[in-house]
């Protein structure tokens, strides 16, 4: 039978072989959905695993996070999200957000504004940003557009 890879949540190993790491899509993970921005907060959480695998490097217990973000009309954007923590079980949430329906004008273009906003990290990989990072980005990370 078909069905996503079982991981263990703190460090994104396959439950089937710790040599393994699986992120994103694949993982049959416990709360967290199928994004793109998980696959990324999971990314960094199994990139520190690995790490410490391999060098002994401090490992922090891993916080996740996942915003998706839709667009209603030009100015006028929703999102909803949530946190998340690696528990013994899965990656279970801990809160999460939700655009309500009798937001203003300038809330709503704000979230537009912020589906919008993209950066280069030092790799040269273009990420789209969510709320936390908006206020970093806004204060001199280069932007392409
Ligand atoms: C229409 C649509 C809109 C979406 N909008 C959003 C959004 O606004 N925000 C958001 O965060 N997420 C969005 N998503 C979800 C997001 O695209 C996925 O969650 C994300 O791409 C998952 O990344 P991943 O790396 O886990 O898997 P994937 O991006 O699917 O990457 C898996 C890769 O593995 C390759 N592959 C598969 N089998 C093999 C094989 N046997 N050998 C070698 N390679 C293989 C595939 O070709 C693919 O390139 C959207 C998805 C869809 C379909």
């Amino acid at each position: 039978m078909r069905s996503w890879c079982p991981i263990v949540p703190a460090t994104l190993q396959s439950q089937m072989d710790e040599n393994i790491h699986v992120l994103g899509d694949a993982t049959q993970n416990g709360d967290m959905p199928k994004s793109a921005y998980s696959a990324n907060s999971q990314a960094k959480a199994a990139a520190m695993a690995i790490r410490h695998a391999l060098t002994s490097s401090r490992a922090f217990k891993p916080r996740f996070s996942n915003t998706c973000w839709s667009l209603i009309s030009t100015d006028n954007g929703v999102k909803v999200g949530a946190s998340y923590v690696a528990t013994d079980e899965k990656i279970a949430k801990v809160d999460g957000f939700i655009s309500q329906n009798n937001e203003d004008d300038a809330l709503r273009k704000q979230t537009y504004e912020e589906s919008l906003l993209v950066r280069r990290d030092y790799h040269g990989y273009v990420w789209v940003t969510g709320t936390n990072e908006l206020r970093g980005a806004l204060e001199g990370a280069p932007r392409d557009f």
